[in-house]
């Protein structure tokens, strides 16, 4: 079976500047590899040494690893400590005038908060949380907009030992009720509305809806914060106003010392591949993963101000915002809006006006931005930013290109994180003042984390043959299990066929000479035409590196002579095309596709929509696209679908 690798062909390397190096955390290439050899020599006495240093214990750890009940690890189990401790108190000494947290609105309104305030205010909303009888161990959901009180809500139960788990403020009330169910919750924070894009959400209204649908007898309170005129009634005694409960309370608290291993929260994967998984985190490894990274991967400075776009209702906004950046003691922005509200400029805007050095986004962000031009951002001043993040999908090329250049100025490295909800922190990622950086790769595993690349029997292959992204060691940050669910957990991943020994991801990558990763996508989206594999990664990048193509979708659909033949489902920059001129620019297409890639990888079939489907965090469900490319009823799990209308667009092919 031969393996056509087109973005394998990408040449395009470009090394850290001189100036970067200087002044990294981790700084030259050989930095990076004696601390890799580190780990790989003495797994448990690396991870020790950085628990010690970066974490403060209430009682330090006497055991690292326990591996005994694999893949059950545990890491660091006879410590305890408190994560809103080492978020909030250890800074108090050395800078509680810092700003933690500038929070911008939908409307422009900005508010600050130090990290003085901040850990008042997370005390003052713990105490609101006891009085409700709210203690250690008992699951919280979140179920709020991006705001300062989000991060307090979500710290406040990390401060007396609850568990939360966030919902995504953009879910249905349907899904709120099965998270809401599946936790047993025994109380939910909300807010009366969210504010997204000049749009109002009621979300407390959609919390009405879920506690009403039954199977809900656990929740005992729902504690309401007003962000719009609060014109609600309230059902008493079940429910709060978050300003009234928290009143009289003390503005301190002293935090609840927890085990390493204490749950710190649980959180739903985005449903890209089926239905949700509840994925369970520690509190200590998942904390040092998010402090590592903070230090390897952003070269987290004193003086940054740091900018991670997603909402708390993602990991990425577990770790890099509400965790990570606290930590470390950053002065962060929170954004409560969307990037094309009220105009394109928007995030240009905030780089501007709060002089971001360190913008954190997404592929599907960058893409829907490079739908408005170059000019846009060129009009704002980005001279503050010195590095800049993608996470969440592979990032084609070319959206990489126009990263670096138009928004970079060429100027700030692209660190491209590859890591997931079940992963907790960044697992492979460019250490920035150490790793040359090529477009479209998420470059080298970090110091600890042994990923590598398996055939279907769990074999290691060889470089340039593409297969089962895994981790073969434990490491701190990584899921403890799934909520109720260990079975689950076990079979999902670390699957007997791989002889249960290895995480495996769910993706399939490459590795090049270099031993750079290239995340070619789900295991399950790998096509095979005509005995060629073909990750749809690389078909998609050649797409969008077409001067028409904003966006691309391929999946695959049986077909009797190749195996499996080709749709992609395609935004275009312009208009979507109709009649003829949709048939001249299939045609356009396909050809190019083979001038890039090869015959082999030529589209079947183009089909044009105004968008594609994306889960809630923006990611493409190609699994809806599979279905539609077979013409077949949907009959999957949609709850997690932004943008339903889209999927009737696409269910004709181009006549
Ligand atoms: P589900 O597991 O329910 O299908 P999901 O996998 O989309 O949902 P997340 O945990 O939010 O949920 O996403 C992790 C996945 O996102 C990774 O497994 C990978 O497929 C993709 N991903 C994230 N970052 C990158 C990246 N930098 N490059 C390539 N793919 C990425
Ligand atoms: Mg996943």
């Amino acid at each position: 079976m031969s393996t056509l690798k087109s973005i394998l062909h990408e040449t395009r390397v470009f090394p850290p500047n001189e100036k970067f190096v200087k002044q990294a955390n981790l700084s030259g290439i050989q930095a990076y590899h004696n601390l890799y050899a580190e780990a790989e020599r003495d797994l448990p006495a690396f991870w020790d040494k950085l628990a010690r240093e970066n974490i403060i214990w209430h009682k330090p750890f006497t055991r690292v690893l326990d591996e005994s009940h694999h893949p059950f690890f545990r890491w660091f189990d006879d410590g305890e400590l408190n994560v809103s401790f080492n978020c909030l108190d250890r800074h108090l000494a050395t800078q509680p005038d810092k700003i933690a947290i500038i929070f911008e609105a939908d409307d422009g309104k900005v508010t600050t908060a130090t990290y003085r305030d901040l850990h008042k205010r997370v005390c003052q909303f713990a105490n609101g949380l006891k009085s409700l009888g709210i203690s250690k161990g008992d699951r919280v959901i979140i179920y709020m907009p991006m705001s300062i009180e989000a991060v307090v809500a979500m710290q406040a139960c990390a401060r007396i030992g609850a568990t939360h788990s966030v919902v995504f403020g953009g879910f249905s009330a349907k899904s709120l009720h099965e998270r809401i169910t599946d936790a047993g919750a025994v109380a939910v924070i909300t807010a009366d509305e969210q504010h997204r894009g000049g749009k109002i959400n009621h979300l407390k209204s959609a919390v009405d809806e879920a506690l009403a649908m039954g199977g809900t007898g656990s929740v005992k309170s729902v504690v309401v914060y007003k962000r719009g005129q609060g014109n609600l009634a309230l059902q008493v005694p079940r429910d709060v106003w978050w300003h009234e409960l928290i009143k009289d309370q003390s503005d301190s608290c002293e935090p609840e010392w927890v085990n390493a291993e204490h749950p710190l929260f649980t959180l739903y994967t985005s449903g890209s591949t089926g239905k949700p998984k509840g994925v369970q985190h520690s509190s200590a490894g998942y904390l040092l993963g998010a402090i590592m990274s903070m230090q390897w991967v952003f070269d987290y400075k004193p003086t940054d101000v740091f900018w991670c776009t997603a909402d708390v209702g993602w990991v990425t906004g577990h770790s890099y915002v509400t965790y990570g950046p606290l930590a470390v003691g950053a002065t962060q922005v929170v954004f409560e809006g969307v990037p094309t509200f009220p105009d394109a400029g928007r995030f240009w805007k905030l780089i501007q006006d709060h002089k971001v050095t360190t913008f954190y986004t997404a592929p599907t962000a960058i893409r829907s931005l490079i739908k408005f031009g170059a000019d846009l951002p060129g009009k704002y001043d980005l001279s503050s930013l010195r590095l800049l993040g993608s996470v969440g999908e592979p990032i084609n090329p070319e959206a990489w290109m126009w990263y670096y250049t138009v928004v970079g100025k060429s100027r700030c490295p692209v660190v491209d994180t590859w890591w997931q909800t079940e992963t907790g922190s960044h697992m492979i990622a460019p250490t920035p003042g150490a790793i040359s950086l090529k477009p479209g790769s998420c470059t080298l595993p970090l110091p600890g984390i042994m990923a590598a690349i398996v055939d279907e029997a769990g074999h290691d292959v060889p470089d340039g043959k593409g297969g089962f992204l895994v981790i073969k060691r434990p490491f701190p940050s990584q899921a403890r299990t799934l909520w109720g669910d260990p079975e689950r957990f076990k079979k999902t991943y670390f699957p007997d066929e791989l002889g249960g020994k290895y995480y495996l991801a769910g993706d399939s990558a490459n590795r090049d000479l270099d031993g750079y990763f290239w995340i070619m996508g789900r295991i399950d989206d790998v096509l095979n035409v005509s005995g060629h594999r073909l990750g749809t990664m690389e078909i998609e990048s050649a797409l969008v590196a077409s001067p028409l193509v904003a966006e691309a979708a391929v999946v695959g659909k049986p077909d009797e002579i190749k195996g499996e033949a080709i749709v992609a489902f395609v935004v275009l920059k312009g208009a979507r095309p109709q009649g003829e001129d949709a048939h001249a620019t299939v045609i356009e297409l396909r050809n190019w596709v083979s001038g890039e890639i090869g015959p082999i990888a030529r589209p079947d079939e183009i089909r044009f929509g105004d968008n594609l489907p994306k889960t809630r965090s923006g990611k493409i469900m190609r699994r809806l696209l599979r279905t539609l490319a077979r013409g077949e009823e949907i009959t999957q799990d949609v709850s997690t679908l932004e943008n339903p209308a889209i999927l009737e667009q696409l269910k004709q092919p181009v006549a």
